[in-house]
């Protein structure tokens, strides 16, 4: 199977924060990607600003040094890479000053679809935006893309949205995750919402609980110092794994529109309950075989951040109620892996033997590595040994499934393109950022009144104590964390 390639109209894509991590390592490469496959048009630009004075070989050289550096197949490519650079340049522009907007101004034709990516810190997103209004550089159809972290609370959250919506309407605004990206993510709404036969499954009568975990191997090394100000539940839990629950528990949408998809999205969230202190494992991981623990690596012998979280989460709506929704995440694990995992009840009769360690069926969706879905099904163990019964898996995974001529498209390149085409499903709304807030704020304010430390947990176990306890007490247990 080749995968199709529709082209986009030319654009002006200007990139805030050109120069920096994100950009080199992944928007700009993702780019390159889309112009490889001859999905960018000949006469789309992309305009990079920051702050550094550079002069426009300078930029070009430090975006081909990046390519060869992110870009897997960079060595094979250097005449595409060369086309590519043509249509890039670059504007210094101080996001809080004066210079350089009429020049950005002149870089942007007038007919052209234009958007703005602010790869930048959020303090920054009410300056650009202020900035591009009052150089006149916003249109109609103009489109502003903003990364996390999109708040730190209720209440910053709502200050980056007015920020924003001084200047643009919310159908010009696509807030990153960069999770909905993932193809596997979108796959999500495919399997559910293009195959009956899930659907009538699909529910607390015969799903017995469903566990989303976003485990990670590696700790926060580098980035300790950024990492601590936000900990799993900020910088996790209230975007990415929000978002997988959301798509798992939502109503079918009524068509495949943004907004009707982003409604019933917003409306899991307001089905959230509110979590009980003992519904929570917060871990933070320990120094072990002569690896600093999380402390050392914050940068802050004292801090209280957790690296992990695991949580029991209420639906409260006709659909879910009974089924409760165990949320799993964290650094330094014994493996790095994302799924969701859906449990359905055992059949209400067994008239075969009962299993040893029968974990029942399940659906699972692997967001990596492998992406793919897999189903576990019991059936009869092979052999003339009677009517001995074992669990086999049904297992598709994509690779497999769509052959080696379907590039992996990373969710940079295909989220920059959803901007370009000016679809926004694959985007949060502000009301749907604001809500997830609104449900994790009281959490965290507890944690900050009890000040207490998290469990300490071993780098490379499954966390801690406390959170293999969250299932046991209810007669479950945690999928196991394969490397
Ligand atoms: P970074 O490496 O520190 O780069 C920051 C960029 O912002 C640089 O290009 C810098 O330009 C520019 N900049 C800083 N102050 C500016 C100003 N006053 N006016 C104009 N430009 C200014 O940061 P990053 O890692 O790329 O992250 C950018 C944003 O993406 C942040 O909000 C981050 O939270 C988010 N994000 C990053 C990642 C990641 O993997 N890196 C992942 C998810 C989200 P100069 O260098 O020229 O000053």
């Amino acid at each position: 199977m080749v995968s199709r390639v529709i082209p986009v109209d030319p654009f002006d894509l200007v990139i805030f924060g050109a120069t920096g991590d994100l950009a080199r390592r992944k928007i700009i490469p993702g780019l390159f990607h889309r112009f490889a496959v001859g999905q960018m048009p000949a006469g789309a630009r992309i305009i990079g600003a920051a702050r550094s004075e550079m002069n426009h070989e300078a930029f070009l050289k430090l975006i081909e040094d990046s390519l060869k550096e992110f870009v897997p197949k960079s060595a094979e490519q250097s005449a595409q890479i060369a086309a590519f650079l043509k249509s890039l340049r670059y504007v210094c522009i101080d996001a809080t000053g004066e210079a350089g907007w009429r020049e950005l101004g002149e870089h942007l034709r007038p007919e052209t679809v234009r958007a703005f990516y602010l790869s930048v810190s959020p303090t920054l997103f009410g300056a650009i935006a202020d900035n591009l209004s009052t150089h006149g550089l916003t249109t109609p159809q103009a489109r502003i893309v903003v990364e996390k972290p999109f708040g730190r609370d209720l209440a910053s959250a709502k200050a980056l949205n007015a920020d924003l919506s001084r200047v643009f309407d919310e159908g010009q605004i696509y807030r990153i995750d960069h999770y909905l990206g993932k193809e596997t993510v979108q796959n999500l709404m495919v399997l559910r919402f293009a195959n009956a036969l899930w659907e009538p499954l699909w529910n607390s009568t015969h799903i017995d609980h469903v566990q989303i975990t976003v485990a990670e191997s590696l700790g926060v090394e580098g980035r300790g110092e950024y990492y601590d100000r936000s900990g799993a539940m900020r910088d996790m839990v209230q975007n990415h794994l929000m978002q997988l629950l959301c798509l798992t528990a939502m109503e079918p949408p009524s068509r495949f529109r943004p907004d009707a998809v982003r409604d019933e999205k917003l409306k899991v969230i307001e089905a959230l309950d509110p979590v009980a202190p003992d519904s929570i494992a917060r871990g933070q991981y320990r120094a072990a075989n002569g690896e600093g623990g999380y402390r050392d690596h914050a940068g802050d012998p004292q801090t209280l951040t957790e690296s992990f979280i695991a949580m029991k989460v209420n639906v409260s709506n006709w659909r879910w109620a009974g089924t409760p929704f165990y949320l799993r995440t964290g650094k330094k694990l014994r493996a790095r892996t994302s799924e969701i995992a859906i449990t359905f009840r055992d059949p209400p009769h067994m008239i075969f033997p009962k299993l040893e360690g029968r974990r029942g069926n399940a659906l699972i969706i692997r967001l990596q590595p492998d992406e793919g879905i897999t189903l576990r099904t019991t059936i009869k163990e092979p052999g003339p040994g009677g009517m001995r019964v074992v669990e086999a898996a049904l297992d598709l995974t994509f690779a497999d499934a769509h052959g080696p001529d379907v590039e992996a498209q990373d969710a940079y390149e295909r989220l920059v393109m959803e901007v370009i085409r000016g679809d926004q499903t694959l985007f949060m709304r502000g009301d749907e950022v604001e809500a997830a807030w609104a449900w994790v704020d009281p959490i965290i304010r507890g944690w900050e009144e009890t000040r207490e430390r998290p469990a300490l947990y071993d780098a490379g176990s499954a966390g801690p104590e406390d959170a293999l306890m969250l299932l046991h007490r209810d007669g479950r247990r945690w999928r196991d964390l394969e490397p």
